[in-house]
């Protein structure tokens, strides 16, 4: 592994297939179902004309990746970005069946992705887009075949331009085709919050397993969107202090920690966390590489690689984002014996939170926010338990454990479901 270039390092394919070859191995998992799980069931790609508010015709190129439905219908989110790639969202959907199968939930992985650049576009343009590319895809999403909800650059409003989009042509509403809608229109109570109230829970329970102390533990959160700003504002709650803030456009440092409540009002303001008072600023690459407790990448794929890996200073890194450490990078933290809360568990929340918007859609009964979240704490830990104990029982470091536990519980429901003929 220790010797491919940077570039095949940072291709999130080949991060999680490196991976997953690895625990496929250890797992001595049968040779056609390695074959069965190591790529997508569909890939589809879609080229499509939008109108854009100067009235120019502009083409735009969006996927939808259907690893597996193995388990349930296909799940996860659909990503804007200027550098959505093939490779990228074929990744994202495999992750998407390992967490999937680390919490038990009973859905498969997807993924979609636009390539766009939604900073530039208008909320018009951002709409038609979105109604556009789901209308391309119609008939292969669904509530019981593949239900897509946010991830970056995508939120309430567009899961909301989905449901309109899907329901319009299905001449009925149908508000379980995807999940991360608003609160009115079949949304659950605690799903904004949920991926960092996941992270939240997982290092407690590294610290509890690391014996630990809690209260003034030292956390740098790089990613300040909706998955950071909630991971900082609940471990802040819980007496975690956070020192340390990165993101895209400079970072944020304070040995005394930072107000979260006071730093997203600022940013709400102000567009930007730069400039706030209450720390000093930093360079965001430093603040991945300085002294603290636990280090929550948050943001995207590839933040910590062999790069960087030997000079990280946490004791415990928890991956809110999905892909944000190499396979390369792996090997670094686990012989500086960092522990590692991996991706597939760490950010669990929100898919988690997902599976009980759905169920509550198709019940058409919604819980109370306490109840969503005792639910989602007590699938975190007790996920949490199992990767640990897997990774004690097979002596591998948590990422392979979860991997393994993961392609395990798929591949045994392949195996009783059998191979249609
Ligand atoms: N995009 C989130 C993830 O990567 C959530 C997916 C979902 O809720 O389906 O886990």
């Amino acid at each position: 592994m220790a010797t491919i270039s940077l570039e095949q390092e940072i291709n999130p394919w080949e991060a999680q297939a490196a991976r997953f070859d690895f625990a496929a191995r250890k797992l001595n998992l049968d040779e056609g179902l390695w074959r069965v799980l190591r790529y997508p069931s569909r890939e589809i790609i879609v080229h499509f004309p939008v109108a854009m508010d100067d009235g120019r015709i502009e083409m735009f190129t969006g996927f939808r990746v259907l690893h597996s439905q193995a388990r349930g219908p296909g799940k996860g989110g659909i990503r804007y970005a200027p550098d959505v790639s093939l490779d990228e969202v074929r990744a994202l959907a495999s992750w998407m069946t390992w967490k999937c199968a680390v919490v038990n939930i009973p859905f498969g992985g997807a993924k979609g992705g636009v390539i766009c650049d939604p900073r530039k576009m208008s909320q018009g343009e951002l709409e038609r887009m979105t109604r556009r590319y789901t209308a391309e895809i119609i008939e292969f999403i669904g509530p019981e075949k593949d239900v897509p909800a946010p991830d970056m650059n995508t939120n309430e409003q567009t899961m909301a331009w989905i449901m309109d989009t899907y329901s319009m042509h299905m001449r009925q509403t149908v508000t379980s085709v995807v999940t991360g809608k608003p609160l009115n229109i079949g949304g659950s109570r605690g799903r904004r919050e949920a991926t960092g109230r996941g992270i939240s829970v997982a290092c407690d329970e590294a610290l509890k397993h690391l014996h630990i102390q809690r209260d003034g533990c030292r956390v740098i959160i790089q990613g300040f969107g909706n998955v950071g700003s909630n991971a900082a504002r609940l471990m802040q709650d819980k007496g975690y202090k956070i020192i340390g803030i990165a993101e895209y456009d400079g970072g944020l440092y304070n040995p005394n920690g930072i107000d979260v409540c006071a730093l997203s009002d600022y940013r709400q303001r102000n567009g930007s966390v730069l400039g706030f008072k209450g720390a000093e600023a930093y360079d965001s690459n430093d603040l991945i590489t300085a002294e603290c407790d636990i280090l929550v990448p948050a943001a995207t794929e590839n933040v910590i690689t062999s790069r960087n890996a030997e000079q990280i200073r946490a004791r415990i890194v928890c991956e809110g984002a999905n892909g944000p450490t190499t396979a390369v990078a792996d090997e670094i933290l686990a012989d500086k014996r960092i522990f590692v809360i991996p991706d597939i568990l760490a950010n669990a929340g929100g898919v988690t939170a997902s599976y009980f918007e759905w169920v509550q859609d198709r019940q058409g009964y919604f819980w109370k926010e306490a109840d969503v979240n005792q639910r989602l704490e007590s699938i975190l830990t007790e996920s949490f338990d199992d990767v640990v104990r897997y990774s004690e029982a097979h002596d591998v470091n948590n990422r392979i454990a979860a991997y393994m536990l993961a392609i395990d519980r798929v591949a045994f429901t392949i195996k009783q479901r059998g191979i249609y003929a």
